[in-house]
């Protein structure tokens, strides 16, 4: 755990949230600032800052294969799976997650 990371205080509990989905490996929760009807937030357990600093294969299949399934639990048949990586990509909290972002029209490309 990284002290200082917002995600990781989070899955510590020492931060509330409202819990979407859960594995051993991973976490799901709803954004605070939600983009679309449903916008949840999936992130390793295991701090990593963002997927360029990740060289571990095997969490980046929990975090693919866990936001598959949670989408799946949520009843999600069409959504989108977005990760922001660096600032200017949009990256603001520098704890690897993905987003879901599901229930209205997704424009392509995106801003
Ligand atoms: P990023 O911009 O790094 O790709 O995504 C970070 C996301 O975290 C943003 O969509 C933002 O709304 C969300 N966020 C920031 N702080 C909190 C928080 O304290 N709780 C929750 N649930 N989401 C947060
Ligand atoms: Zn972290």
């Amino acid at each position: 755990m990284a002290e200082n990371c917002l995600f990781c205080n989070i899955v510590a509990g020492a931060i509330p949230c409202q819990k979407a989905g859960e594995n051993d490996q991973v976490l799901a929760f709803h954004d605070i600032h939600p983009q679309a009807p449903t916008h949840v937030l999936v992130i390793h357990k295991t701090h990593t800052a963002s997927l360029s600093e990740s060289h571990d294969n095997a969490l980046l299949g929990d975090l693919l294969g866990g936001a598959r399934d949670i989408a799946q639990q949520l009843g999600l048949s069409d959504y989108r799976l977005v990760v922001n990586n660096g600032p200017q990509a949009g990256q603001t909290v520098f704890h690897l997650h993905a987003h879901i972002l599901a229930g209205r029209p997704l424009h392509w490309p995106p801003g």
